[in-house]
């Protein structure tokens, strides 16, 4: 493992790629986020400081995640000037991402206009160990003169969001500042409230300078902005260090009237404790999380590195402490997309923490339990029965959708409403979760409810229409995950996942003992004639026919006019064949143009004939696996960051291995290359989990089923081999998979079934000392325990 590939560098701070590195050297731990603005925040930074969960709506049209106010601008002034990237010449710069500790490393050297050079290093991180605090240390040298200087930090309670509309057009201010203390020889301290909810957030901050004569010189206060600063004395070639510590927590977790206190107590820790002191607690945790993650590929370092720094966000935003909310689709890296949950999280991150920290994943589906009642009301709104899930959900379980509102105050519904799928993504997840642990107990008392008004809400939904037979029940009027199609019959991968979550549902009930069975009917209100209903109608649901072994997306799919793709850009990404459509228009309108066109054709817009394959790679053969793929591949433009990762799964599983890396690499560089030249509204999360899904289930081919551990390697061209751990069914495994040969270890004790080459074999390990190891020869018939 080389250092090398634990670090993401930057050495050239150029003012149109400010917003860029701010994405991608921006931090979370899970309980807030931060933007990686540069230390000086210079013109056109876009600051931005998260807490998860926290939503407010006020005068916008729906509610959105809170910018609250930065807090690690550290600045330098001397002679009157302030030093930064807008005033000075910039000498040298390195500014890294350094993945192992979770620290943002910056060392730039400034000359001024008065020629004095000056060396600034500093390091940032959120801790791990407590998730309410964070700290900056910045040490400065002045490499030419000795004089004073005055080191600038603040507070700027200004801050607004700028997601009322999608792009950044609209601000809005989410809370007020209650109060700001003034006492300049305490700890800064400020309480802010959120406008509609009421919630109390406290921010709590020291600034400090050890080692030399500083003196602070005060805190002002300028309406809802606050500056402190410190006066040093630099010496020549003498470091100065200062830092910035600070918590932020909320009443959420504490009384209001607690919360000053508490930060004042885990500010005074912090001090005693130092920068270091800290990180290392918080890197003790994330070195924790990182021997449950990692991913090693051997022979392809641009993959080693790209895919950890996929691993490095996705991990970084798990909590294991809290369901009170969920992940956004930028995580905690902008408040694009209003920080809002969709299916991103059931189908691309579930999955990753299924496989990493299950407490995270429980956490994500425990939220989908706590606002299961706003669903079952949304549900009965619409007509329906049981439950339906915003597509874009707020902490609440509120509907995040923009409507379009048209210049006469009418409101236009979106099509994107239609994308029923997310009910069964969500039951599916939770199936996915009982297969992996083995946890009966959590699935039967909370998860089947998700499950059973699942189910409730497919029977109100499902139609009849004889055009297949009088019995089969069809799905009317959907969009599936490909967005161009709109108000289609039976898309495929709608009807395949619903008939798949009731025919699993049933399975369970009907394999359960007496115990569980009763608890099932108990937890779910469910009569014995109710489930004899349900199972009829899941039994009825229509899977469309194949074509030549191909899934035909949509009823009528095959008739739409066929275009095949036959541009690309320069990354390999598809270009839309007919590139006059939209021209000139703003992103948002060339969208909507190719949306309009694609619908008459089999264009697609990202993976959605391809996701039952994805999802349940065993239950479907060989033939149609590599059918589809083709056919799909060719029509696919991967408008969505969610598509390359799963064509990359796909392709792998085709053994369609050179295709599949090719589209890995989108997905893996979606950020780092910026692939849509949108990185600077934040990062693609979805995208990151299914880059690892591409890796783990796709090239190494480790799939965990219901009944054992299914291994099918197709480890791309020159990849010596791929390593990393995993947990199933309450145990943690450690998988090394090289060309020839694959290597299961396991790491605690327990029992659990191996497919390989179509023999199944028993792992064993009984004792807590030894290293079982499962040695297999890829050519798929000879393997051994
Ligand atoms: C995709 C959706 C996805 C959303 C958020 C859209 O562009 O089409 O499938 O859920 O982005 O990531």
């Amino acid at each position: 493992m080389k250092q090398s590939n634990w670090c993401i560098s930057n050495d050239s701070c150029v003012k149109n790629k400010l917003n860029y590195w701010e994405s991608v050297f921006s931090l979370s731990n899970g309980y807030m986020g931060i933007r990686g603005v540069e230390d000086e925040i210079p013109a056109g930074s876009n600051p931005g400081l998260y807490i998860a969960g926290i939503f407010d709506k006020s005068e916008c049209l729906i509610s959105e995640i809170v910018n609250f106010p930065e807090i690690m601008m550290t600045q330098l002034e001397i002679d009157g000037q302030i030093i930064s990237p807008e005033t000075c010449t910039i000498e040298e710069y390195f500014r890294e991402l350094d993945m192992a500790t979770g620290t943002i490393n910056r060392k730039i050297v400034y000359t001024t206009k008065s020629q004095k050079k000056v060396k600034i290093e500093s390091r940032r991180f959120l801790s791990f160990y407590d998730l309410n605090c964070g700290a900056i240390l910045t040490t400065i040298t002045a490499l030419n003169f000795s004089s004073h200087a005055l080191v600038h930090t603040h507070f700027d309670a200004s801050s607004l969001s700028r997601e009322g509309s999608y792009f950044y057009d609209e601000q809005v201010k989410h809370y007020h500042v209650i109060n700001i203390n003034d006492q300049f020889e305490a700890d800064f301290q400020a309480k802010l409230q959120l406008r509609e909810s009421g919630t109390f957030i406290e921010f709590a901050s020291a600034f400090v300078c050890n080692g030399v004569n500083a003196n602070f010189r005060g805190r002002r206060i300028h309406g809802e902005t606050v500056n402190e600063s410190l006066d040093i004395p630099l010496q020549k070639n003498a470091p100065v260090v200062v830092t910035k510590f600070f918590v932020i927590q909320d009443s959420r977790e504490f009384k209001e009237q607690k919360l000053a206190q508490i930060a004042n107590i885990k500010l005074s820790r912090m001090k005693w404790n130092g920068f270091n002191g800290e990180l290392i607690r918080s890197n003790i945790i994330l070195n924790q999380r990182w021997s449950q993650t990692n991913v090693v590929i051997n022979g392809d370092n641009l993959a080693d590195k790209g895919l950890r720094f996929n691993l490095f966000h996705l991990m970084s935003l798990g909590n294991e402490f809290s369901s009170q909310f969920a992940i956004g689709a930028k995580g905690l890296s902008s408040e694009h997309y209003g920080g809002h949950y969709f299916w991103d999280t059931e189908m691309y991150l579930i999955p990753f923490f299924l496989r990493t920290n299950i407490a995270v994943a429980r956490n994500l589906l425990e939220f989908r339990v706590d606002t299961l009642s706003r669903a079952m009301h949304r549900a009965i709104e619409q007509g329906y029965k049981g439950c339906l899930w915003p597509w874009q959900s707020d902490e609440r379980g509120e509907e995040g959708v923009r409507n379009t509102v048209h210049a006469d105050g009418t409101i236009e519904r979106r099509d994107i409403l239609d994308q029923y799928h997310l009910v069964s993504d969500v039951a599916f997840a939770c199936f996915q979760y009982l297969s992996q642990t083995g946890d009966e107990y959590y699935f039967s008392m909370r998860l089947s409810k998700i499950v059973v008004e699942s189910l409730r809400f497919w029977q109100s939904f499902l139609i009849k229409n004889n055009s297949v037979s009088s019995e089969a029940l069809h799905i009317p009027h959907v969009m599936g995950p490909d967005e161009y199609h709109k108000q289609f019959n039976d898309n495929f991968y709608t009807n395949f996942l619903t008939k798949w979550v009731f025919i699993a549902f049933f399975d369970y009930y009907e394999n359960a003992d007496e115990k569980r069975k009763y608890d099932l009917r108990t937890t779910n209100n469910i009569s014995q004639d109710e489930l004899n209903d349900l199972k009829l109608i899941g039994n009825r649901i229509h899977i469309p026919p194949l074509r030549d072994n191909v899934i035909e997306q949509f009823a009528g799919y095959f008739n739409l006019k066929d275009v095949i793709i036959d541009q690309w850009d320069d990354h390999g990404l598809p270009i839309y064949p007919d590139p006059s459509i939209g021209e000139g228009l703003p992103d948002v309108e060339r969208q909507n143009a190719f949306l309009e066109d694609a619908n008459h054709t089999q264009l697609t817009k990202q993976a959605d004939a391809l996701l039952p394959i994805c999802v349940t790679p065993d239950q479907f053969p060989l033939e149609t696996i590599q059918a589809t793929f083709r056919y799909y591949a060719k029509r696919t433009l991967h408008f969505s960051s969610l598509s390359p990762g799963n064509y990359a799964l796909a392709g792998a599983l085709a053994g369609e291995t050179k295709t599949a890396y090719h589209l890995f690499k989108l997905a893996m560089n979606m950020d780092l290359a910026d692939i849509k030249n949108e990185t600077a509204t934040g990062l693609h999360t979805a995208c990151q989990g299914a880059t690892y899904l591409a890796v783990v289930m796709g090239f190494a081919g480790v799939q965990l089923r219901e009944d054992c551990i299914s291994l099918n390697p197709n480890l791309p061209e020159g990849w010596v081999s791929v390593e990393f751990p995993f947990q199933y069914h309450g145990a943690r495994f450690f998988v090394r998979v090289e060309k020839e040969r694959v290597i299961l270890t396991m790491k605690s004790p327990g029992a659990v079934s191996v497919l390989f080459g179509g023999k199944k074999s028993v792992l064993r390990k009984q004792s807590k000392k030894d290293i079982i190891q499962f040695f297999m020869l890829t050519n798929k018939s000879d393997h051994a325990v």
